[in-house]
């Protein structure tokens, strides 16, 4: 469904799936591989990774891109795998950037390469940066990644906020006995900086091997421990680029803290996204079966907008999570979470 905004005239398209759900956010994946291995996203030993040449390239993302933008995905996120390890990620967001009807584009990162790459991905006009920390401690920052890879989030974040990239979101997925006597700490980097730290529930899907709904902490829990380093009262949170969260503050705080809470409380019904993954289908849904295949019909020069109306028509009302049905969910790394 596709319909003028209500001023009518040159009011912008916007777009609608079959449950009335404004639809205008692009998750795009740009690579399924990645330099870290966490223990709850991947195996030790990796996943069966897509063939270079399955890979859209960046043309043809900005192509998709150039299609979708106009029936009302504006605003963007370059995902994966970790999209940093792919070469030039900065020739993607200049090409994007160089569309007039993008908005916005955000990227996902473990924020090990930031350092490196956070001036050169803001001068192609990269917008902000939603970074990933399980951990302020190197050595637990090993064991969870499974990589040494000499990440120091903190160093990261200034990398980031040093380039211009705002506002900053700082991601902890938290997990009871492995990290969760760390959520005072990250709480904490909100008193001296006005970074978003969210907290975000572990969730049953690809390789979790040792992890279980024993490791979840549900988001209510979270928030009662977090009384503990001062009061939070809710906010608005960040002023642009708000999902699925939950925001809090503590007084005077600079920062907000953050909840995502897709195993507690579900947000599907507020859901405005659509993703893009790096083999070029359209998945309307994080889990579940429910996508569309563009990349052939990009390659032979179709157009995209019927396959984009087939997708959207079909994108479920909510997902399934809740009913444990993971058989067959694939890792977020493999589907552009
Ligand atoms: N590599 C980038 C990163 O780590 O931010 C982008 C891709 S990663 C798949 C996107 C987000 O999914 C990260 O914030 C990660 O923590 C989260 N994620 C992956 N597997 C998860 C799981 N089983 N439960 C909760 N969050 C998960
Ligand atoms: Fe890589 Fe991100 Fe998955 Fe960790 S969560 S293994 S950094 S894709």
């Amino acid at each position: 469904m596709i319909a003028r905004g209500d001023g009518g005239g040159d009011a912008p398209v916007t777009l609608a799936d079959g449950f009335g759900r404004r639809i205008e956010y692009l998750r795009i994946s740009v690579t399924d591989r990645c330099n870290f291995r966490c223990t709850y996203c991947m195996p030790r030993e990796g996943l069966p990774w897509l063939p270079r040449e399955e890979l859209l390239s960046y043309e043809e993302i900005a192509e998709v891109v150039r299609q979708l933008a106009p029936l009302g995905l504006r605003r963007l996120r370059i995902t994966g795998g970790e999209p940093t390890i792919r070469p030039q990620l900065a020739t993607l967001v200049r090409l994007l950037r160089a569309d007039a009807e993008v908005q916005e584009i955000a990227l996902s990162t473990n924020g090990v390469r930031l350092p490196q790459l956070a001036r050169e991905l803001r001068a192609a006009g990269l917008d902000r940066v939603n970074m990933s920390a399980d951990s302020l401690r190197p050595e637990r920052i090993v064991r969870i990644a499974r990589r040494d890879l000499g990440f120091d989030p903190v160093a990261s974040l200034r990398a980031a906020e040093a380039a211009g990239l705002a506002p900053l979101k700082v991601n902890v997925v938290v997990m009871r006995g492995v990290n969760d006597d760390e959520i005072a700490d990250f709480a904490r980097l909100t008193l001296d900086h006005p970074w978003h730290v969210r907290f975000i529930e572990l969730m049953p899907v690809g390789e979790l091997r040792d992890l279980t709904w024993e490791h979840v902490v549900p988001t209510d829990e979270l928030l009662d421990r977090l009384s503990a380093v001062g009061g939070l009262a809710p906010d608005a949170g960040p002023l642009r680029g708000n999902g699925p969260a939950r925001y809090y503050r503590f007084a005077g705080a600079p920062g907000t803290v953050g909840v995502i809470t897709p195993m507690t409380h579900t947000y599907c019904g507020s859901c405005n996204r659509v993703r893009l993954t790096a083999d070029g289908r359209l998945r309307t849904c994080l889990f579940g079966d429910h996508e569309v295949p563009l990349r052939d019909a990009l390659r032979r020069g179709e157009p995209l907008e019927p396959l984009f109306r087939q997708a959207l028509a079909a994108k479920p009302e909510a997902h399934e999570l809740l009913q444990m049905r993971t058989g067959g969910l694939r890792a977020l790394s493999q589907v552009g979470g």
